[in-house]
């Protein structure tokens, strides 16, 4: 929905303006303030740690302020995306309502932003996955929202060209296979290695019929060789939603579908990380 103001708009029950007068008089609870370095409630200039705000906090609704500044680069994103999961989850756990009606929408929060270029669909999308019921749901977003961000960009930059069914590799003899890029099928493991090859069994007319995260991210040699590299650590919404060992799962699990990603994603898992690595347990075994 587009407002009548042009600097002033309504996303999902997200307020986004350059200013927060335009709306500061229908905000009726108070106003938490998020930036890449922490909390401000209402107009306290001190900068606070989140857990220690909250824990204090007695009131029953707050609204949130998310302050984008000129410089938006990939590490402030996940700073400020970090601090929207730490008061979300507080929030919930200690049943403090978040938003306000304004304009007679029920928003949830504002974002206010210095510069109309940026790109603050991260931010959006964090706020709209944090909505959601439950882990899965937020899990397949996230998941959903990644996924299409990977294939336009491929589409975008045609980085693999192909052409005739063979791609910018393969027509430079970089692959191992004459056609079908990298679209081939194995079994991994750690002790073995690669073996089983075959077309993967998941590309139909020359397409891919399933939704799968590792394939997306994954570039060959000779993209990489010319900086095409996708690693979960550089996108801010697989950062902050997932920690070291999902994503290790979202990068490992080539040839395998979202619905049994996101129950691999939401198993619960005691290993210690160097343990967790070594025995390949990110791995999902019946594919
Ligand atoms: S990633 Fe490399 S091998 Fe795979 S399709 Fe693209 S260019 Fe070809
Ligand atoms: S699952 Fe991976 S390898 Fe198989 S068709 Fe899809 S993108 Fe290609």
């Amino acid at each position: 929905m587009i407002n009548k103001l042009e600097n002033k708009k309504v996303i999902n029950n997200i307020y986004v303006l350059s200013n927060l007068k335009d709306i500061y008089s229908q905000i009726k609870s108070d106003i938490l303030y998020i930036d890449e370095n922490g909390v401000k409630l209402n107009n306290n200039s001190n900068i606070h740690k989140i857990n220690v705000l909250l824990s204090s906090y007695t009131n029953k609704s707050i609204f949130i302020v998310i302050k984008i500044s000129n410089n938006f680069s990939i590490d402030i994103q996940k700073k400020i995306i970090f601090n929207i999961i730490k008061i979300f989850n507080i929030c919930n756990k200690k049943n403090i309502d978040i938003g306000s009606i304004i304009d007679g929408i029920n928003i949830k929060c504002a974002i206010i932003y210095e510069n109309i270029n940026f790109d603050y669909s991260n931010i959006i999308n964090s706020i709209q996955a944090l909505l959601l019921a439950n882990k899965r749901l937020q899990y397949e977003f996230i998941y959903d929202v990644v996924c299409k961000q990977l294939d336009e960009q491929f589409a975008l930059n045609n980085y693999c060209d192909f052409k005739c069914d063979k791609c910018i590799a393969s027509r430079a003899n970089r692959t191992f296979h004459k056609t079908m890029g990298c679209c081939y099928s194995f079994d991994y493991s750690i002790w073995k290695g690669a073996n089983n090859v075959q077309l993967c069994k998941y590309l139909s007319n020359n397409k891919c019929t399933i939704n799968c995260m590792a394939c997306k991210l994954f570039t060959c040699k000779f993209l990489k060789e010319k900086g095409i590299r996708y690693k979960t650590n550089d996108i801010p919404l697989l950062t902050c939603f997932f920690n070291k060992k999902q994503r290790e799962i979202l990068s490992a699990n080539f040839f395998v579908d979202k619905p049994k990603i996101i129950d691999k994603l939401l198993e619960k898992n005691h290993t210690p990380y160097p343990l967790y690595y070594l025995f390949d347990c990110c791995r999902i075994k019946n594919k």
